[in-house]
């Protein structure tokens, strides 16, 4: 048995203050055995995942004192305290930092492939497993030299210290309004298939290179990079992906238990749990292109009106729905959302009033669209 709460404090900011983030650790740190980071809450405005790693953490405590836990299991289910003090008058944005520049907390971590492969490549052997060691090393010494000059960055590092040699990373994330989808590598489309199916996902986006430089994408990056020079050498030593567990306000303690039983099925599927999965008939999840993705822009300012619910399948050319600006000329004064794609919509703003240009639905569809550029795939 070995669970511990590790609590890891964050530079002090302001005068007065003291953020932590808090992780739960089960297992033993072992590099033979395999090791999984999962966390909620990167963008402090989705808070599905804080209940359905609460969950999770339940299940592990009795997993761990039934003596079935083998390697190591890290959750944080409170990933971004910064953001979560974003409380103006009861609303709390949490998706930028108001510091450091102010960029969206999911965006911009350090992507380490070239720095690693320069410390490394003198030393790669015929040893598959020792080259995965030797990466991980590398990566641990390497994250732990990270600048820790502001609190946004020593957050960034007790995350990515937590996590960087871990063998699968799940990040935990929601929409505004949205039914269960993901967005994965496209290498491991098929990897987490049984993790996507048992949460009955209905779209999984795969992507290459999004250009966002994500938290998720700090661990695949780094085994991409070295494998496109080392590809006999180096296998996969990370998989990541993020979830996004519906919308925002699709909170019960109904379904964050489902959820938390999935995911742990999964980690018996895996066998770092040792018990038998309890499903085994599973759905294949449809995977779809992150650069066939819609993303449907205000053509207007105004009150937006959604002819399509969220699931509903949707064609090239058809009406979505239409925003109405109150302020205009009867006449002139309602604008058509069209789609791009011949897809799912998937998710959309939960906002009802809208900003011009902004990004309000997505819709899911099979085939590459001109307009949206590879290595450039997220607008915020
Ligand atoms: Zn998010």
């Amino acid at each position: 048995m070995a669970y511990q709460i590790l609590t890891h404090k964050l530079p002090t900011a302001t005068l007065g203050t003291n953020r932590v983030i808090t992780a739960h650790q089960f297992g033993l740190i072992d590099q033979n055995k395999k090791k999984i980071y999962l966390q909620a809450g990167l963008h402090a405005d989705e808070w599905p995942g804080f209940l359905v790693l609460n969950e999770l953490v339940k299940l592990l405590k009795q997993a761990d004192e039934q003596q079935l836990i083998q390697g190591e299991i890290i959750v944080v289910p409170v990933a971004n305290p910064i953001g979560l003090a974003q409380n103006f008058h009861g609303y709390i944005p949490g998706r930028f930092a108001f510091s450091d520049g102010g960029g969206n907390f999911n965006r911009n971590w350090p992507q380490l492939g070239e720095k690693i492969e320069s410390i490394i490549k003198s030393e790669i052997t015929a040893d598959l497993p020792a080259n995965v060691t030797l990466v991980k090393d590398a990566l641990r010494t390497e994250v732990a030299t990270l600048p820790e000059n502001t609190e946004l960055q020593g957050l960034k590092k007790t995350l990515l210290l937590m996590s960087i040699d871990a063998d699968e990373v799940i990040d935990l994330h929601c929409s505004g309004e949205a039914c269960m989808h993901a967005y994965v590598a496209q290498e491991f489309e098929q990897y987490f298939q049984p993790l996507l199916s048992r949460l009955n996902t209905q779209v999984a986006l795969s992507e290459l290179d999004t250009g966002a430089a994500s938290f998720d994408e700090s661990n695949v990056s780094v085994w991409r990079h070295l494998r496109q020079h080392y590809s006999h050498m180096i296998p996969w030593g990370a998989r990541s992906l993020t979830l996004e567990l519906r919308g925002e306000n699709d909170i019960s303690k109904e379904q964050a238990k489902l959820d938390a039983n999935a995911i742990f099925d999964y980690l018996c599927e895996r066998e770092i749990i040792c018990q038998p999965t309890r499903v085994n008939v599973l759905n294949k999840v449809e995977c779809f292109p992150l650069d066939a993705m819609d993303l449907v822009k205000a053509p207007s300012a105004g009150i937006v009106c959604y002819f399509k619910e969220i699931g509903e399948s949707v064609e090239e050319g058809e009406l979505i729905g239409e925003i109405v600006d109150p302020s205009g000329d009867l006449s002139n004064n309602t604008y058509p959302l069209i789609s791009k794609a011949n897809g799912i919509l998937f998710a959309r703003l939960q906002r009802r009033l809208v900003v011009y240009g902004e990004s309000i639905a997505k819709i899911a569809g099979k085939e590459h669209l001109a307009h949206r550029e590879i290595g450039h795939l997220f607008d915020d």
